[in-house]
């Protein structure tokens, strides 16, 4: 049969059978029952039958495989058995037969009853380390030896899996990928890798393979932790190397974050089974394709069968692996693989080298580096950047290894190339440059090539360069002065080189390949960087942990600048959740005016000085006329507890009124009135007596939904209220966001805030607005977020966002409230308006102003929900899209209908955000809902690439 054959015939659904008629051919056939159970399987039924004495596995195949090839892999398992590995054996039927043919309602199906091979698939294991990567390649080998002498008719099956016909699979299927974008990558890899593979075929070996030796076909031995191979369904004729190409894919979806641990698996097979360099060549190219069928196949399976929960569940996975296979370049993989298998990972002795140029001890080493000072204020964006600070020295000198600032793109995967495998030279002199050691020059292309014993030298940018036999000391030809450069990288992988950048997957290897040639200058490496994982565990263990971190494993972030975080690797990240970020991050103007005020003075606020009544004018101006008091602390959650004591002092009440769901501080004060059980589980048995909640008038999935609920929320208030009369409860407040951020951004039903005020004013109580999230500006069409509702507040409450990140916050209220509050005294804030912060406070006021920001929410913002919105037509994980201007919410749910929170989905999709480049993360009391809340100066452009990124990451996201 050919492939086209393969794909001609009807599409390879499961085969139609359920437990009940698994057991009756159980029994009937093999004589067997017991609990009967089905297993996962992409395209054949397979039950787990457990009878009184054993265990065994019925398997109801495709009717698309062949007797023949049903035998084959029957075969196939007996020789694996008989090289020792545990492998599960034919178990021959009542007549003796070991492929048996039974009709079911969809047509007639083969049966094979196999044994069941104990143990735990090794795919639930963690990722894989070394040791475990080393022992699935040796395994490979082993599988691949044992099987090497079997010869059938039924190898010849072409499927889908079989590595030799991926690129026409992958033409065949793709067409299932629903995404244009997407269908388009994988069908680019795949033809470049099918391109990168034509040269070689000649060259390959063939035999019978396992073919699908993967964690998910490896169980371990629960008593002897032995491993044993299962699943020879994909057993055929194919290249020897495809064997070991499956296996690494497998070891890339286990471990995403690490690709280069397949390099142990590669390593380990070729110590049992050497491969030819043709078959080396193969490897990375065969890995994509392997990766492209994945989820080409995948998606093809889902789009066949919606109900395949083990096919749809996988996806994600596989995409994940697709794209870094992809990513990485195959020239650098082949290198990397060749420079593996020659066993050259000792580090390499330079000796004493002749210098390369005759006295560089005056260079200057330029600090590019993600935290480098001469990169401040976004210099690092501009692209003559490097050479301009290069100019400024006689001779300059890049460092090696060090993830570079410069090389930091914005809006990009978590896969920039920033980590420089060699140096670059600068002069404002033309330089001789001198052979270091014995050896032979080439040119390749553009570069030139210095062959010594021990190492490759490539050198680009050499002038005047020569070529052939040349001794240490010889010159190789000069380096022009600047603006020209010199770039200088060692390489130990004969016949290519790492590109001069990689990113920082390929690093740690890269390095060891290419080592710093700072040595060949006479000069020292210098290094030193932080890893983020020490970092963390230098905070574990001396932070409390109750103050926890985004992400499993968060990227170690040294800078920002504007809506961008750039971590210690140079890879950035849209911040799509800083509210505090105002004007975004290291606003030069911010930085200036802190650094003007720290260098006069910093005091507090018992003393007379001009930015507190500066800062104080400026907030009362902003706030409705009638709150022209103004109360300077450090804090969201100082503003809040302040607030409520403004209440009950001035009204001589006790109770304060709170929402579920909301937040508002982790002070005693603050908290108590703070109800999301997504912040504390407790919440809701815990509050103080003086506390009462009222139901939350959540329009999404509140006791009342849709847009007309507001009068039905309010009459449970009132109903509330009524009875808080009747206790005789004295109201001393009412406390709400006036958009629900802690819930997600979703907006309060008309009406709501007036009538909750009206119902509070009329028992004499203060009405507390707590726009320490939602105010200030973010909604846009708003300045506050109570004239959104058309309703003003006794008490406003502000922080975050007036500080841009400066410990600042306020309450804002009526004179005849602040004067009423000296009954207990004066009030004092050590730091509370501080000339720092009332200097940072008007600073942020003057950008917002200047830059216009509050336009830029709504027009900024407006954009980004109508893109939200339409996802949501597209994906149904969207629930909901809440909020307005810059605080919006992404209420992911698994089911329209229930609503059900689809929690773990919003932090899968988190995390897999972060690879894309963007930082958000989930609120709300479900943890359901992407809580949007860029800095104010985030662009259109930062907005559209995070929806573009949302887009590819809902579009792998399974449900449920
Ligand atoms: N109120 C609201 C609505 C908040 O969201 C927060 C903080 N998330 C606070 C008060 C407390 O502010 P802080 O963290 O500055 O104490």
């Amino acid at each position: 049969m050919t492939i086209f054959d393969f794909f001609a015939r009807p599409a390879l659904a499961r085969p139609e059978v359920d437990a009940a008629a698994a057991l009756r051919v159980a029994d009937g056939h093999y004589g067997v029952t017991g609990d009967v159970a089905e297993l996962g399987s992409n395209q054949d039924r397979n039950f787990h039958v457990a009878a009184s004495d054993r265990r065994v596995l019925l398997k109801f195949s495709n009717a698309a495989f062949g007797r023949a090839e049903l035998e084959a892999q029957n075969l196939a398992a007996a020789a694996v058995a008989a090289a020792g590995i545990r492998a599960p054996q034919c178990l021959p039927a009542l007549d003796g037969q070991t492929v048996l043919a039974v009709d079911s309602p969809g047509g007639p199906l083969r049966v094979r009853m196999l044994e069941y091979v104990e143990g735990e698939p090794l795919s639930g294991a963690g990722a894989f380390v070394t040791a475990d990567a080393r022992r699935l390649g040796a395994l490979s080998a082993r599988v691949a030896l044992a099987l090497a002498p079997l010869r059938h008719p039924g190898l010849a099956q072409r499927t889908q899996w079989n590595l030799r016909d991926a690129a026409l699979t992958v033409r065949l299927l793709a067409g299932a990928i629903p995404d244009a974008e997407r269908r388009r990558r994988v069908t680019t890899v795949a033809e470049a890798a099918a391109r990168a593979l034509d040269p070689l075929r000649a060259d390959l070996r063939t035999q019978a393979i396992h073919g699908d030796l993967t964690d998910d076909n490896i169980v371990v031995g629960a008593s002897d932790g032995e491993w044993g191979v299962i699943d020879f369904g994909d057993v055929a004729e194919s290249w020897l190397v495809a064997e070991l190409a499956v296996t690494c894919a497998a070891v890339l979806h286990h471990n995403p974050r690490d690709p280069l641990v397949i390099l142990e698996a590669i390593a380990a097979f070729h110590d049992v089974l050497p491969l030819a360099d043709a078959e080396l060549d193969a490897l990375w190219p065969l890995i994509q394709l392997r990766a492209a069928t994945l989820v080409a196949s995948g998606e093809h399976q889902v789009a066949l069968e919606a109900d395949n929960r083990y096919a749809a569940q996988n996806r994600l996975q596989e995409w994940r692996s697709f794209a870094v296979a992809a990513d990485l370049d195959v020239n650098a993989m082949t290198a990397l693989i060749h420079w593996r298998v020659g066993g050259r990972t000792d580090p390499l002795e330079l000796g004493a080298p002749v210098a390369l140029l005759a006295d560089a001890s005056s260079a200057v080493v330029l600090d590019l580096s993600t935290t480098s000072r001469d990169l401040d204020g976004g210099v690092w964006l501009e692209p003559d950047a490097e050479r301009r600070l290069a100019a400024a020295h006689q001779l300059s000198v890049t460092a090696w290894g060090e993830p570079r600032l410069t090389r930091a793109v914005v809006r990009s995967r978590r896969h920039t190339s920033t980590v420089p495998l060699g140096i670059q030279l600068s002069s404002a002199d033309a330089l001789a440059v001198t052979a270091p050691a014995d050896g032979t020059l080439r040119r390749v292309g553009d570069s030139t090539v210095l062959e010594t014993a021990g190492y490759d030298l490539w050198i680009d940018g050499l002038h005047n360069g020569s070529s052939g036999a040349v001794a240490a000391g010889t010159p190789l030809g000069t380096l022009a002065p600047h603006p020209a450069r010199l770039s200088v990288q060692i390489s130990r992988a004969r016949g290519g080189r790492l590109p001069f950048f990689v990113p920082p997957a390929l690093a740690e290897v890269g390095k060891l390949v290419s080592p710093d040639p700072a040595p060949l200058l006479g000069l020292t490496s210098r290094l030193g960087e932080p890893e983020p994982a020490e970092v963390l565990a230098t905070r574990d263990a001396h932070f409390a942990t109750v103050q926890e971190h985004y992400f499993a494993e968060p990227p170690l972030i040294e800078r920002g600048w504007r809506e961008h975080f750039v971590d210690t690797q140079a890879q950035t990240y849209v911040d799509m959740v800083n509210n505090v970020a105002t004007a975004g991050h290291a606003h030069p103007r911010i930085v200036a005016a802190a650094s003007r005020q720290w260098a006069l003075h910093n005091t507090n606020s018992r003393f007379h000085y001009s930015a507190v009544a500066e800062f104080s004018r400026r907030l009362s101006e902003l706030a409705p006329a009638s709150l022209d008091a103004v109360f300077l602390v450090n804090s969201g959650s100082e503003a809040v507890d302040l607030a409520l004591r403004l209440a009950t002092v001035t009204t001589g009440h006790d109770t304060i009124v709170a929402m579920r769901e909301a937040y508002h501080g982790w002070t005693v004060g603050s908290d108590a009135v703070s109800s999301s059980i997504g912040d504390n589980p407790r919440a809701l048995e815990t509050r103080p007596s003086w506390v009462r909640l009222v139901n939350a008038p959540n329009t999404y999935r509140g006791t009342h939904r849709g847009p007309d609920a507001g009068p039905r929320y309010l009459a449970d208030l009132d109903a509330d209220f009524a009875r808080w009369d009747a206790e005789g409860l004295s109201i001393a407040g009412f406390i709400a966001e006036p958009v629900y951020g802690n819930a997600g951004g979703v907006m309060l039903p008309d009406g709501y805030l007036a009538g909750a005020y009206g119902m509070v004013r009329e028992r004499g109580g203060l009405c507390i607005a707590d726009e320490v999230q939602v105010g200030y500006g973010r909604l846009g069409s708003y300045f506050w977020g109570h004239e959104q509702q058309d309703a003003v507040p006794d008490v406003i409450t502000i922080a975050k966002a007036m500080g841009n990140g400066q410990p600042l916050g306020a309450v804002l209220t009526t004179r005849a409230i602040a004067e009423a509050f000296a009954v207990e005294g004066s009030m004092f804030s050590s730091a509370g308006g501080s000339p720092v912060s009332c200097v940072i406070g008007s600073t942020v006021l003057d950008i917002m102003r200047d830059e216009a920001l509050v336009d830029n929410a709504r027009d900024v913002g407006g954009h980004l929900k109508s893109r939200l919105e339409d996802l949501g037509r597209r994906h149904p994980l969207i629930g909901a899209v809440h909020g307005l201007g810059l605080y919006l919410g992404v209420e992911l749910v698994r089911s329209p209908e229930t609503l059900e929170p689809a929690t773990a989905e919003a932090y899968a999709v988190c995390e897999a955000l972060l690879e894309e480049g963007c930082i958000v993360q989930p609120t709300g009391d479900h943890h359901n809902v992407l809580k949007i809340k860029p800095p104010l100066v985030i662009t259109r452009e930062s907005v559209d690439y995070f929806v573009d990124a949302l887009d590819r990451v809902l579009g792998g996201i399974p449900l449920g």
